[in-house]
C-alpha cells in the first residue's frame, strides 16, 4: 500500500524494514495466536527482540543502542503494528516510546546502567504508571504518595490500566512527593517491580489480549533515593515532554494498522464472490475503499510530517496531538469498515480482520482521549496558548526587554483588542521588583502599578523568571509545573495569555 515514502524514508530505512519484517515473520507471527491466547508474550522473545536491536535504535551506542535516526524508530513501529496484534506492538511501543525515554532523558548514570541498558538489550521490560483508579484524563490530579525517608521514599497508593505490569520489572512511576503543591509535587521514581508491597492484578480486556494490563496497589513500598529521576517536584514537566511522543507513537500504530488491515481486506475482496462477481467489483465497496485509501495516506503523510518535525527537535505539541486523534479515530473506522467487507467470515476468530477491530478502540482513549486531544487542539487553535518556545528574532529586531517594566511597555502593542470583546478580566501580578495590575475591559486595555480592584487571577513570580518566560527562555510550562510561577486560576490565566500577541 505505501507509495512515495521517499520523502521520509532512504534506502537504509528500507533495507532496516525487510530485515524487521523477516524476524517478525519468524520469531512472531507463528506464534501471535497462540500469545493472544495465553495474555502473554514469552520473556525469550524480548530477549531476541533486543539482542537484534529493535528495543534500542536510536539510542546512543555508550548504551548499548545503535545510534540510528529517528525514522529507524518510526519503521520499527510500523512493522510492529502491521502484524495483527496490537497487544504484541504495544509491549514494545511502551519500551520504546514511553517509559525508557524518561530514563534517557532524565536519569542519573546509575539509572541507565541498572534500568536503560538492560531494557535496551531485552533484559528487563518497563512500563509508565500514570493512570490510577480515580485521575486518567485528570493526570495532575494523582493521589500515589511518595514520602521521603531518610535515603529512600516510601510509596503508597494504587495504579490501574498498566501495560506490561504483571511481567515487566519497573515502572516509572508518577507520584506526588509534595501533596500540597498541585502540578509542582509531581516526581517519576523507577520502581521495581517485585518490590515488597506491591501487589498486582492482571485485568481482563476487550482487546489487545497478548499484551498484559495491571491495577498495582503499593503498600509502604521502599524505593532508594537515587531512584529518582531527575529533579523532585519536576515529573509533571517531564510527563508533559514525554506525552509527545507517546502520541506520535500511538499516530503510527493507527494508521499503519489500518494500512494492513485494509491490504487484508483487498485481498479478500479480490477472492470472495457474490451475485456472480468477486465483490471488489462492487461500486460501493470499492468506493469505500477508496475514501478509506484517501483518509489512510493523508493521515499517513501528516503523522510523518510530525515525525520529522520531532525528529529534527521541535516541541510539536499541536502536530502530535492533531496526528493523534486523526490516526487514531481513523483506525477505528476503518476496522470497523474493513470487517464490514469480510461480512460473516469478519466476526470469526479465524479472520484477522476480528482481532484488529477490537485491538483499534482504545487508540482514541489510551495516551490521552481524543476529547482530551481536542482541549489541546482548541486551546491552541481558539485561545492562542503556547506551547511552544516564542518565535525566534534576529538580535537586531529585539527590543531591548531587561526589565519587567520593559515586558509591560510592550502589552499595548502586542493587544489583540479584537479577541477581547465580551471579556472583562483583572490580573494582578506580583513581582520581586513591582506590582502591576492588567485590567481589559470592552476591548480596552489598562495597565497601572500596584495591585488595584479586585482580581480574576493572581500570577507571582520572580523577575527572572517571568522575562525568561516572555523572551521565550523559559518553556512557560516549565515555569508553571516547577512552581516557579504561580497562578491563582489557570484558566483565567490562559484566555488573558490568548490576547496577546508573542514577543
Ligand atoms: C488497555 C489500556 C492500556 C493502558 N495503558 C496505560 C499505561 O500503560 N499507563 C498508564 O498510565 N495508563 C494506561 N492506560 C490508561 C489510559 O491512558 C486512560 O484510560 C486514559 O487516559 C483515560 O483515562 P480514564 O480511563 O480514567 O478516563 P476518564 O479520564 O475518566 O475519562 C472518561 C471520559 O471522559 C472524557 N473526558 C475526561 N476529561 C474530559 C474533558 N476535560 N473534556 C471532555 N471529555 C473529557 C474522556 O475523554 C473519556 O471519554 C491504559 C488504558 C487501557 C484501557
Amino acid at each position: 500500500m505505501s507509495t512515495a515514502l521517499s520523502y521520509y524514508f532512504n534506502e537504509e530505512h528500507e533495507s532496516f524494514r525487510k530485515t524487521i519484517r523477516q524476524f517478525l515473520e519468524a520469531e512472531a507471527i507463528p506464534h501471535i495466536d497462540q500469545w493472544e491466547l495465553d495474555g502473554k508474550i514469552p520473556r525469550e522473545f524480548w530477549k531476541k527482540f533486543g539482542e537484534m536491536g529493535y528495543f534500542g535504535l536510536c539510542y546512543p551506542e555508550s548504551l548499548g543502542g545503535s545510534g540510528l535516526d529517528f525514522f529507524y524508530d518510526v519503521v520499527m513501529l510500523e512493522e510492529i503494528s502491521k502484524i495483527f496484534s496490537g497487544g504484541f506492538a504495544i509491549t514494545a511501543a511502551v519500551q520504546v516510546f514511553m517509559s525508557t525515554p524518561y530514563i534517557f532523558h532524565h536519569g542519573s548514570d546509575y539509572l541507565k546502567e541498572n534500568y536503560l541498558k538492560p531494557a535496551i538489550a531485552g533484559d528487563k521490560i518497563g512500563c509508565i504508571g500514570i493512570t490510577e483508579p480515580g485521575a486518567g484524563s485528570d493526570a495532575a490530579n494523582i493521589q500515589m504518595r511518595a514520602r521521603k525517608e531518610g535515603d529512600h521514599y516510601v510509596l503508597n497508593g494504587s495504579k490501574t490500566f498498566i501495560t506490561n505490569g504483571i511481567y515487566g520489572q519497573f515502572v516509572i512511576l508518577v507520584c506526588k512527593t509534595n501533596p500540597d503543591a498541585g502540578a509542582a509535587g509531581v516526581s517519576l521514581l523507577v520502581v521495581d517491580l517485585d518490590s515488597p508491597g506491591i501487589s498486582k492484578n492482571k485485568l481482563r480486556k476487550l482487546g489487545w489480549h497478548s499484551s498484559d494490563t495491571a491495577e498495582l496497589h503499593f503498600d509502604d513500598v521502599k524505593v532508594p533515593a537515587k531512584n529518582l529521576l531527575g529533579e523532585e517536584g519536576k515529573g509533571f514537566y517531564y510527563l508533559m515532554g514525554g506525552l509527545q511522543l507517546e502520541r506520535l507513537a500511538g499516530s503510527i500504530m493507527g494508521y499503519s494498522g489500518c494500512d494492513a488491515v485494509l491490504g487484508y481486506s483487498l485481498q479478500y475482496m479480490s477472492e470472495r464472490s457474490a451475485f456472480g462477481r468477486t465483490i471488489n467489483k462492487f461500486q460501493v465497496l470499492r468506493h469505500r475503499v477508496a475514501q478509506l485509501s484517501a483518509e489512510i495516506e493523508s493521515v499517513r503523510f501528516f503523522v510523518l510530517h510530525t515525525c520529522r518535525m520531532h525528529a529534527d527537535g521541535k516541541y510539536a505539541v499541536k502536530e502530535s496531538s492533531m496526528a493523534k486523534l486523526l490516526s487514531t479515530e481513523l483506525a477505528d473506522k476503518a476496522t470497523y469498515q474493513c470487517l464490514q467487507f469480510f461480512g460473516g467470515y469478519g466476526y470469526m476468530e479465524e479472520y484477522k480482520v476480528a482481532r484488529a477491530f477490537r485491538d483499534s478502540r482504545i487508540g482514541t482513549i489510551g495516551g490521552g482521549s481524543s476529547e482530551i486531544m481536542r482541549e489541546i487542539i482548541a486551546k491552541m487553535v481558539i485561545d492562542d496558548t503556547n506551547y511552544e518556545r516564542a518565535e525566534s528574532q534576529t538580535e537586531e529586531s529585539k527590543p531591548a526587554l531587561e526589565t519587567v517594566a520593559d515586558i509591560f511597555e510592550t502589552l499595548p502593542a502586542r493587544f489583540k483588542s479584537e479577541k477581547s470583546a465580551g471579556k472583562n478580566l483583572n490580573v494582578h501580578f506580583q513581582f520581586t521588583s513591582d506590582n502591576y495590575t492588567v485590567s481589559i475591559a470592552d476591548g480596552k486595555l489598562t495597565v497601572d502599578k500596584g495591585l488595584q480592584g479586585d482580581a480574576n487571577c493572581l500570577v507571582e513570580t520572580d523577575d527572572e523568571t517571568y522575562i525568561a518566560v516572555e523572551t521565550g527562555k523559559m518553556n512557560p510550562q516549565e515555569a508553571f509545573m516547577t512552581g516557579k510561577i504561580k497562578v491563582s486560576d489557570l484558566m483565567q490565566m490562559m484566555a488573558f495569555g490568548g490576547l496577546f500577541k508573542k514577543l
